[in-house]
């Protein structure tokens, strides 16, 4: 079901076959529904409408072939739930009308609305003019060639680039201008508050002056008559500014700055949310806007409307894609963290093992590996408790990573008391060199531990040194660093010992 029909009365499907014209006005909304008939003798494009689509209805007196103004338009009086009975004729057109209107109660279902019948002079029943098609033959035409126009506007609004948005709003805002013989054409964006609105986008026709940058943060009080039409009606349409109301004075000297003689604007909405709106001036002359003019700035409202929200939602998007990235990246930071000592833990470790294993496996380079274990550290928590024993493993903790600082080197909580250290040495004198300046950086911390027999807080290591291939598995590197570390501890502790393969016992 088209949009339009979602809006109408329940018992629209009655009013809309009668033989008769027939507009109907609900008093609880800014629409008027106009049947079948009425939109085919209207020449209206859509069976749901708003009063300003009323206006843009030329009626002429039959008598005097006067155009009818505004104030007197006999459809707008009729709407607005006065009595009237009147002969008027379209523009364009010799057939004449005869209007009436009244208030109508009829049943329950329009109780509350206003009814207008509209009779063709002649017409007994069924009001038709073939003859009369929609659009003659010109417009037909040229309604084709916008239409294609603005299907490839659209085509390259669905997935334009921020940085791309204003030239294709200019592209599009340039064929509205043209298409309806228009001077300017423009975009208004309201602020969020709804307090002020600028003007975003301009074109302009050749010797047309531009107000935009005048044009910048107008607040409502400055034109309430328009902000009050365009907040009920969302549309604006002004065939001759000199016809606007007395309450529309602010609205008539701004036009008359602008040197505006008609103006047409439609709102652009998302979710019933006022956006902000495109409009069309008229410099050089005045023009009895069409519904084809109508028809047209929609479109292009709804397309730059649609596409502003949608580059905002990308916009938007991608920072919250950004925000969740850091976020992943600081959960992963901290996933890789251990917890007491901040420094790499276990999982850790596990991964960038392997991923080292496999790098010296494939530049063929040795890979040095060491357990480093705090000596009597069960005896260190039963001495001086248990928090004591854990600012002992942050402090050798930290003091391990301060002495391992070249590329390549890393220290991990490898779990209670004991750390793994990977080191790219090149040679078994660089891993002995390396495992003495450890052993010793934690000796000389001159922690006191009364029950160890060096009476400071030390460490044992066991190391070894590997020229991984693509076969080394990360489990034998650690069973040969912790054998090493076992002859170690069996040594005396505070020492070290590098794996060597007849040393394995048994
Ligand atoms: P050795 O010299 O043979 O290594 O003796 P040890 O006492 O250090 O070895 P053992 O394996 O018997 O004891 C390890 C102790 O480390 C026991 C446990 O309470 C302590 N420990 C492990 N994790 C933590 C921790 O997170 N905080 C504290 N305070 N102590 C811990
Ligand atoms: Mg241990
Ligand atoms: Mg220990």
């Amino acid at each position: 079901m088209p949009a339009e029909q979602q809006d109408t009365p329940h018992y629209w499907a009655i009013i809309d076959a009668l033989p008769v014209a027939v507009l109907l006005k609900d008093t609880a909304k800014p629409q008027i529904y106009a049947n079948q008939q009425a939109r085919l003798l209207l020449s209206l494009p859509e069976p749901v409408l708003n009063l300003s689509d009323i206006r843009l209805i030329e009626l002429i007196e039959p008598d005097s072939e006067e155009l009818l103004s505004l104030v007197q338009n006999p459809l707008l009086l009729a709407l607005s739930g006065s009595v009237v009975h009147q002969q008027v004729r379209l523009a364009g057109s010799k057939q004449r009308l005869q209007l009436s209107s009244q208030l109508v109660q009829l049943s329950f279902t329009l109780s509350n609305s206003v009814l207008v019948a509209l009779t063709p002079e002649q017409g007994k029943g069924v009001i038709r003019d073939s003859q009369r098609s929609v659009y003659d033959e010109n417009e037909l035409e040229e309604a084709l060639a916008f239409d294609k126009l603005m299907s490839l506007i659209s085509a390259e609004l669905i997935n334009v680039q921020p940085e791309q948005l204003d030239i294709h709003i200019e592209d599009a805002l340039s064929a509205l201008g043209e298409f309806c013989h228009a001077d300017r054409s423009y975009v208004f964006l309201f602020s969020d508050d709804m307090q002020t609105m600028s003007n975003t986008h301009e074109w302009v026709r050749d010797g047309i002056a531009s107000h935009k940058a005048n044009l910048q943060q107008v607040p409502e009080a400055a034109l309430p008559y328009f902000w009050r039409v365009m907040q009920s009606d969302f549309i604006f349409a002004v065939r001759d500014v000199t016809l606007l109301p007395d309450e529309a004075s602010a609205e008539q000297q701004e036009f008359e700055r602008e040197d505006i003689q008609s103006v047409l604007c439609s709102a652009m909405t998302n979710q019933d949310k006022l956006l902000g709106f495109v409009g069309c001036d008229m410099v050089a002359r005045k023009r009895a806007w069409t519904a084809s003019d109508i028809r047209r700035l929609k479109l292009v409202g709804n397309m730059i409307g649609n596409t502003i929200q949608n580059v905002n939602y990308r916009l938007s998007l991608k920072q919250m894609q950004q925000e969740l990235m850091q976020a992943n990246l600081e959960l992963q930071e901290l996933a890789s963290r251990d917890g007491l000592t901040g420094i790499a833990n276990r999982r850790q470790f596990d991964t960038l093992l392997q991923h080292e294993l496999q790098r010296c496996a494939r530049y063929q380079l040795p890979l040095g590996f060491m357990l480093a274990d705090i000596d009597h550290f069960k005896q260190y928590n039963d001495s001086y408790g248990h928090l004591a024993g854990d600012d002992a493993l942050k402090q050798v903790a930290r003091t391990l990573s301060q002495t391992l600082k070249r590329q390549g080197e890393l220290v991990a909580r490898f779990g209670g008391e004991e750390f793994a250290i990977l080191v790219p040495v090149s040679n078994a004198d660089e891993l002995t060199q390396l495992a003495e300046t450890l052993r010793t950086s934690i000796e000389q911390l001159q922690q006191e531990h009364l029950f160890s027999a060096a009476q400071r807080l030390t460490i044992s290591i066991g190391a070894t040194l590997v020229n991984p291939d693509k076969t080394t598995n990360p489990s034998e590197l650690i069973r040969q660093a912790d054998t090493a570390l076992y002859q170690a501890k069996a040594k005396g502790r505070n020492c070290f010992c590098i794996f060597q393969p007849d040393n394995l016992p048994g």
